[in-house]
This record gives structure tokens, C-alpha cells and sequence, in this order.
């Protein structure tokens, strides 16, 4: 395991949807750690209320990112409860995530390669030429002119794109 799941890339948005910053932090604490914390010690090093941290733990546990553990107190009979991250779930998280881009890209490289695709200027949306001829090339959602798109850059981006995000998921698939 590398020393925090937040060297991937996506893994601090993924985390992000899930509890917001706090989350992120959160996960930081307790890779530092390297064990279980409890709330109150994370709520104290966050300087937030101990029910918010609660809040956002109770987000991860339910996406499974997080997991408890009960332990009573036997003097005051109060519930403690630990916490640890499943930072293995983040990471099988990450990589459906990773696989669906991947996918989209593909898709959207492979239908750019095999359209000729025009725009307008302020590229609204990129329209095959089949569909262009439709609109007599004025923009469905401007109304400026369609243009011929190069889409050498646009190709470009898509690969280095796809070649950052297999290498991220080949690097997961080792880990888990
Ligand atoms: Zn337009």
C-alpha cells in the first residue's frame, strides 16, 4: 500500500463527493496514524464539533469507506466509538471510476475520429457533418456559423488522458 490513497488521481474529488473537505481530512488523520481514531480526537484536531465529524463519518460508512467500533465504558456507561477508514474501498471506488472514464473517452476519441465534427466559435457543441448539413451549419445554440473542428489537440488531450488514467488503474488493480 502506498502511503496515502491521495496520491491517486480522483481519489481526493471521490472523497470529496462523498463527506467534502472534511472527509479528506479526516482520511489524512488517520493514515498518519496508521490505527483506529476515535471522533472526539478527530474533532479536536479539526477544531469542528464532535456531531459533524460524526455527520461526515456516517457519509463514508455509507458509501463503505469507513467502518466503527462500539466500546462501552464500564464507569460511565457511555458509548465510545472508533473509527477506522477503508482506504482499500476508496481505492475499488476509484477504479469503477477510473474504468467508466476510461470507457467515455474511448468512445468519444473512436466517434471523433470517424466523424468530421463542426463548431461554432465559441464551441456550444461539436456536431458531425451529417448533422451540420441539417442546421445549414448555423449553431443549434447560438446560431453562429459551424466550423470545420482540428481536432488534433482535442485528439491529443483525449490520449494523454486515456494513458494517465490506465497507468492510475493498472497501479490500483496491483494494490487491491
Ligand atoms: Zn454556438
Amino acid at each position: 500500500m502506498p502511503s496515502s490513497v491521495l496520491q491517486f488521481q480522483g481519489a481526493k474529488e471521490l472523497l470529496e463527493t462523498i463527506g467534502g473537505e472534511t472527509a479528506v481530512k479526516i482520511t489524512k488523520i488517520y493514515e498518519k496514524k496508521d490505527k483506529k481514531v476515535t471522533d472526539e480526537e478527530v474533532a479536536k484536531k479539526l477544531k469542528l464539533k464532535v456531531t459533524e465529524v460524526r455527520t461526515i463519518l456516517n457519509r463514508m460508512h455509507y458509501r463503505g469507506v469507513s467502518c466503527y467500533h462500539r466500546t462501552k465504558n464500564s464507569k460511565t456507561g457511555w458509548y465510545s466509538y472508533s473509527w477506522e477508514i477503508k482506504t482499500r474501498r476508496v481505492l475499488e471506488l476509484l477504479l469503477e471510476q477510473h474504468i467508466e472514464r476510461i470507457e467515455k473517452l474511448e468512445k468519444k476519441k473512436s466517434f471523433e475520429e470517424n466523424y468530421a465534427l463542426f463548431s461554432c466559435k465559441k464551441n456550444c457543441d461539436y456536431i458531425p457533418f451529417e448533422i451540420a448539413t441539417e442546421y445549414l451549419f448555423k449553431c443549434p445554440e447560438c446560431g453562429a456559423l459551424l466550423e470545420a473542428v482540428d481536432n488534433k489537440k482535442r485528439m491529443k488531450d483525449f490520449e494523454s488522458q486515456l494513458e494517465m488514467l490506465k497507468k492510475e488503474r493498472e497501479k490500483i488493480e496491483k494494490i487491491i
